[in-house]
């Protein structure tokens, strides 16, 4: 397993922000992300995960210790499993936690099933998806990636030993862009299933939905996607256009003119710009509306008193 030193995190993030990682590797395998760990666990340094870098902040200052990029840790297998009763039968993937999501799009758009409608633009790893319970706001089914996962493996240090711990869905807790029941440890495998049912005009939908994306999100900047999550009962984008915000800037870190819960960077912001722009919507939805915006969006790293 090659790691590298003090590599910046910042091309590995959908923002494009973030300092250097310390010690940064991409694992392939199993057997290279365990070797990672082990090395990480002999010379005491903290590990972070990072996905597709697409729900996270890396603050200026980098982060210390390892960063374990599962961008290339990825592969999947697809069955089709017939039962007697075709109702019965079912699609099953297996993916590593660094499969794209776009990956699971492409399958279910092959077998022409439902998941793709909810999958379609949403960006990021297979890992991700099931840590932020990732899903869309529309009401489809399915929608969120809780109601796919049948089961996943997580690799975590139990007394001193690396284990591979098997966790069925039941054993997981599933809430609005989050997931409980894995941690500690980090999600390596991921076994989705759906019906074996035909949507025909699935790809039609996709088109659509992608379209619907194209007009509403500012996918020509590089962003998080939602910065908030929405309380309950309102929209986050909704409160922030209402008191004024869009376009609200603070160094090029702005609030999209096009979607309002987008912070969009403009070209070279920092993260402490970003971060005190968050700060500065949260504080004006606070006064204006009375309602606590909690973020979406995973600060990494190091932040001190920011
Ligand atoms: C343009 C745009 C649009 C978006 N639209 C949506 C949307 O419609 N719906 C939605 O839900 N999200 C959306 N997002 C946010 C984001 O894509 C999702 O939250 C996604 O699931 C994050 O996956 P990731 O692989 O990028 O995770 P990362 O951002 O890399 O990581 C997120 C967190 O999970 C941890 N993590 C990642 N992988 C693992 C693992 N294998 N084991 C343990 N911990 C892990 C990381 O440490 C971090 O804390 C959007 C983002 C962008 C940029």
């Amino acid at each position: 397993m090659i790691i590298e030193t003090n590599v910046p995190l910042a091309p590995y993030t959908s923002w494009l922000i973030g300092g250097p990682a310390d010690f940064f590797c991409l694992p392939e395998t199993e057997e290279q992300l365990s070797e990672a760990l082990t090395i990480a666990k002999d010379k005491q340094f903290p590990v972070t995960i990072l996905g597709g870098g697409t729900n996270v902040l890396v603050s200026d200052q980098g982060v210390r210790g390892l960063v374990i990029c599962l961008k290339k840790f990825s592969r999947t297998e697809v069955e089709l499993v017939t039962e007697a009763k075709p109702e019965q039968s079912y699609l099953r993937i297996r993916a590593l936690a660094g499969t794209p999501k776009a990956e699971l799009l492409r399958i279910f758009l092959k077998y022409k099933m439902a998941p793709a409608l909810f999958l379609a633009g949403l960006p990021g790893d297979v890992g991700g998806g099931v840590v932020m319970n990732a899903g869309v706001a529309e009401n489809l089914v399915p929608r969120e990636f809780g109601e796919l996962v049948r089961s996943i493996q997580v690799l975590r240090w139990e007394k001193n030993t690396l284990q591979r711990i098997d966790l069925g869905r039941n054993q997981l807790r599933w809430t609005y862009r989050h997931s409980d029941g894995w941690q500690p440890g980090i999600i390596t495998q991921v076994e989705l299933v759906w019906p074996s049912i035909e949507v025909p005009s699935i790809l039609e939908q996709v088109k659509a939905a992608n379209l619907n994306r194209l007009q509403k999100q500012p996918l020509d900047k590089p962003s998080c996607g939602s910065v908030f999550v929405n309380p309950v009962g309102g929209k986050a984008a909704q409160l922030i256009d209402e008191c004024g915000l869009k376009g609200l800037s603070i160094g090029s870190a702005q609030v999209s003119l096009k979607h309002a819960n987008f912070i969009v960077n403009q070209g070279g912001a920092t993260a402490t710009d970003t971060w005190r722009l968050i700060q500065k919507v949260q504080q004006r939805v606070k006064e204006l509306k009375g309602v606590n915006l909690t973020t979406e969006v995973v600060r990494l790293g190091e932040w001190g008193e920011a």
